[in-house]
């Protein structure tokens, strides 16, 4: 994605280090076939991209189509950022 502006007035980028806004999303469907995955190195074509506003804790999917730019938002319910990409939070 590169850049991506949140309906909050934030600007999400994957270019911060390290980069706690970027994850994937896998599917039941897609984890029952994880070991091909990981060991052909397809986990990011493979899978959805989610970006998570650090600001308001929207989540922006891929659309399942991949050769539609565009992203669907969901935003959390308590409307705070979850840090769903951070480990050892
Ligand atoms: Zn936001």
């Amino acid at each position: 994605m590169g850049k991506l502006n949140c309906p909050c007035g934030n600007q999400l980028s994957d270019v911060c280090q390290p980069n706690t806004i970027e994850g994937h999303l896998i599917t039941c469907m897609e984890h029952d076939g994880m070991e091909e995955i990981i060991d052909s190195l397809d986990i990011v074509t493979d899978s959805r991209g989610v970006w998570e506003c650090h600001e308001c804790g929207r989540l922006a999917f891929d659309y399942p189509d991949k050769g539609d730019s565009t992203v669907k938002w969901y935003v959390p319910e308590d409307k705070k950022p979850g840090r769903l990409m951070e480990r050892d939070k």
